[in-house]
């Protein structure tokens, strides 16, 4: 019996599922989470601190004083962080497409725009930049991603580069997180590669870098700046592209406290941009005055330039090697913490015949070469 674990919608419990007799039995309890992904850093550099390079003063940095700050396999070493030493729970992960399974239970993505707003806020923290929707600007809660019949609201947008996430071992040149959160706290990730082979600039993103831009540097100790702008559209329809097709997993933010239990949603098809608003964002965070953005390096990237990187990127076009990256290192899909987790994936055009075989006909579904095979229906002619 083929057995599949997945995040069931409703109460967001861990369930294991039969693919041939349907659930079985809930595993873990509802688990309420934090807002934010991303923990703003103290003001000033302390022991208590976490970045992208290397720990300062070697592996005992969280204990060994003042003015270090802890690199990414020392994170769990910082007060309240120990998940992120978990295996097995942690994001990112790479995503192996021909492992991604079908999942009977997954829906499509619904996406909606539940009201009008016409500002945000336009922050940059000391690791990236992010576009908030918040009570004070009036754009609180006016997106939501409907998924599993729960509402999940849009609370920010944030950006990596490289992308943290990988596809059959391959990096991005960016990726953006639009995290949202339901009632319950549940976080939900809904996560989009960025390439960066577009010949004319992407119009959203154009708004944004200049929403980014209007921020002004400040002080050196200022762990997070910001400029309420106008940006009266919303990523959903602004941005996101037209196919919705996904794979998901459960995961954890990718930032300290690396808090677990968080569903990522990884839509198939990219967002492009060009070299010009690739090379922007980069030196944007580069350049900021309290930047705890690295280099490349093997542990993160596979190499000072990402692994496959040039793949999506505008031919000609060169990784700039000294600029500084904000993602984290590739986590485990399995480990001491989760033996059983799994990545799956929702695409549109097989979902009709399977949902009626495994619902109506209680077919046994297999997976394989990226199609959904349904024998006891004898094949898609049979289905609906
Ligand atoms: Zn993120």
């Amino acid at each position: 019996m083929t057995t599949m674990r997945f995040a069931v919608f409703a109460c967001i419990s861990i369930v294991t599922i039969a693919a041939d007799n349907g659930p079985l039995a809930a595993e873990d309890d509802l688990v309420l989470l934090q807002m934010h992904a991303h923990r703003k850093s103290d003001p000033e550099a302390t022991h208590n601190d976490w970045w992208y390079g290397a720990s300062e003063g070697g592996t005992a940095c969280a204990v060994s004083g003042d003015e270090q700050r802890c690199g990414p396999t020392e994170w769990s070493a910082i007060a309240g962080d120990d998940a992120c030493a978990e295996k097995g729970t942690q994001s990112p992960i790479d995503i192996k497409t021909a492992d991604a399974g079908a999942n009977a239970d997954l829906s499509a993505l619904a996406l909606t725009d539940v009201g009008a707003f016409t500002n945000v806020e336009f922050e940059r923290n000391s690791h990236t930049t992010e576009v908030v929707f918040s009570e004070e600007s009036g754009s609180a809660d006016r997106m939501k991603v409907v998924w599993g019949g729960v509402d999940y609201f849009l609370k920010q947008f944030h950006f990596h580069s490289p992308s943290e996430n990988t596809i059959d071992g391959k990096y991005y040149p960016m990726e953006v997180h639009h995290v949202h959160q339901n009632a319950a706290g549940q976080a939900l990730v809904l996560a989009v590669m960025i390439d960066s082979k577009a010949t004319t600039e992407n119009a959203y993103y154009k708004k944004v870098w200049e929403g980014i831009n209007s921020v002004e540097d400040g002080a050196a100790n200022e762990a997070k700046l910001v400029n309420e702008g106008e940006l009266s559209e919303s990523p959903y329809t602004g941005v996101l592209p037209a196919n919705k097709d996904y794979f998901h997993y459960m995961g954890s933010f990718t930032t300290p406290p690396c808090t677990t239990q968080t569903i990522w949603i990884l839509l198939k098809n990219s967002i492009s941009i060009t070299t010009a608003q690739l090379e922007e964002y980069r030196l944007k965070i580069q350049a900021s005055p309290m930047s705890q953005i690295a280099s490349c390096d093997t542990a993160r990237c596979g190499g000072t330039t990402p692994t496959g990187v040039a793949d999506q990127m505008a031919p000609g076009s060169i990784w700039d090697e000294s600029q500084g990256t904000n993602n984290r290192d590739l986590q485990d899909l399995t480990g001491a913490n989760d033996n059983l987790r799994g990545v799956y994936q929702f695409t549109t055009e097989n979902w009709q015949c399977m949902k009626f075989c495994y619902h109506e006909k209680s077919a046994r579904i297999s997976w394989e070469g990226g199609r959904c095979l349904w024998p006891a229906c004898g094949g898609c002619a049979e289905c609906p």
